[in-house]
């Protein structure tokens, strides 16, 4: 937990089993991602796959997937320590989470037993990256919208349509396909769909897209043309579950934001407390100043409400009993508030926070999207209110 707040960590992440792994987490990404590196994958706007293969070899690849398919046979603790520590050590854009904390469980729990056999063992040995493609050009919070379709035609299903905004898009070679396997339905007619992309044919990647912020990460654009996969590809080996496949996940791939915006909060008041304890003004230290004191007070009291309920969050999930709806309150919530602090924490850094050498700059810019992936905070409040 960083100093920066005084909160103690959820119960279940204090025990010793988890301290250990955290610090060779912690480890692997001081030897693996140092400051150079990261500036490198943000120049080339793509995390480098040598690294994938090393995090795989590190044992960090589908944490939470028991053994026998490969996986490290941890669970969502650990999964928490990786988020944290790659917001903690500023390692932005690389989607190693997205593989195991939104991939692999999609495959895990609702694949059938060959599908978890044939996928999980690569994506934990870093044969495959995983991507899930959901979004298109015309459709993203609608997802009901979704024009892309995969038709069965003999023992084939045939993929066709646009893809926008995906998470490791030039790098994923195993890809969840969110595509409507009956048009005539609605809902009812989406299936996932898993797409080896490998010498595909149809496949294309489009665009690695140019974005405000978190440039290391290949946000890309995808199209299938008459892709054919074989029908043993539909997750869970029938068609038209696939929102129901989606709203199952939801509660975990919403709780990572949030962790994900914990760990940057804390780490922008830790280095913002650091700076203004420094910086001096007018002879005296930037902290001297009762307005920078009660900026931080403030910042710190709220950063103390979020970890509060992040944690109450953790600990839920853990026991399989954390909503969709709280959930939803705690992406939107923490993910404002990620947005609010890191400006407030900004302005006490005077020019020296809109410079791009210093991380919170980096932090402001990353930190935007927060409000609009996974679901943006508009639709967090729309299944909020439907619990009303
Ligand atoms: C960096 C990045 C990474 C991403 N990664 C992935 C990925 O890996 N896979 C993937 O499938 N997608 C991904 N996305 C897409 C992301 O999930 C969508 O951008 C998001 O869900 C919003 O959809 P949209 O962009 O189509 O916005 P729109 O749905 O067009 O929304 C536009 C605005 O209208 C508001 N709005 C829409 N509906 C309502 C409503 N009912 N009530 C009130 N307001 C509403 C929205 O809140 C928003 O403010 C990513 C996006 C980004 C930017």
């Amino acid at each position: 937990m960083p100093a920066a707040l005084q909160v103690e960590r959820a119960p279940s992440l204090a025990e010793e089993d988890i301290v250990i792994f955290e610090d060779a987490v912690a480890r692997f990404f001081t030897d693996h991602a140092p400051e150079s590196r990261v500036a490198k994958w943000r120049e080339d706007g793509v995390v480098e796959r040598a690294m994938w293969n090393e995090a795989a070899e590190a044992g960090l690849a589908c944490l939470s997937i028991p053994e026998e398919y490969g996986g490290m046979g941890g669970d969502y603790r650990h999964e928490v320590i990786l988020m944290e520590q790659m917001g903690a050590k500023g390692v932005d854009g690389f989607g190693l989470s997205l593989h195991n904390s939104i991939v692999a469980p999609y495959i895990f729990h609702y694949g059938t037993e060959e599908q978890r056999r044939r996928w999980l063992p690569g994506l934990a040995d870093g044969t495959f990256v995983g991507g899930i493609a959901m979004t298109e050009p015309g459709a993203g919070s609608d997802l009901q919208g979704i024009k892309s379709t995969a038709i069965l035609t003999g023992n084939e299903y045939v993929i066709n349509g646009s893809k926008t905004f995906i998470t490791n898009g030039q790098t994923a070679n195993l890809i969840i396909v969110v595509a409507k396997t009956d048009p005539s339905q609605g809902a009812r007619g989406t299936s996932l769909v898993l797409v080896e992309t490998d010498g595909a044919a149809g496949f294309e990647r489009g665009r690695n897209l140019d974005k405000l912020g978190m440039e290391a990460a290949d946000t890309s654009e995808l199209f299938f043309n008459d892709v054919r996969v074989p029908a043993a590809n539909v997750l869970g080996g029938d068609e038209g579950q696939g929102f129901f496949q989606l709203m199952g996940q939801l509660p975990q791939e919403r709780l990572n934001i949030a962790i994900q915006g914990m760990a940057t909060i804390e780490r922008a008041l830790e280095l913002t407390i650091d700076y203004v304890k420094q910086r001096k003004a007018f002879g005296k230290a930037i902290i001297d100043f009762q307005n920078t004191q009660f900026v931080l007070a403030e910042c710190k009291t709220e950063a103390t409400i979020a970890r509060v309920f992040v944690n109450d969050c953790i600990e839920k999930h853990l026991k399989g009993k954390l909503d969709a709806a709280t959930a939803s309150m705690a992406k939107y919530w923490v993910t404002d508030l990620e947005n609010k602090i890191i400006d407030r924490c900004l302005q006490l850094y005077g020019g020296f926070g809109y410079m791009a050498e210093y991380p919170i700059a980096r932090m402001y810019r990353d930190s935007r999207v927060q409000r609009i992936y996974g679901g943006t905070n508009e639709i967090m409040k729309v299944l909020i209110a439907r619990t009303l």
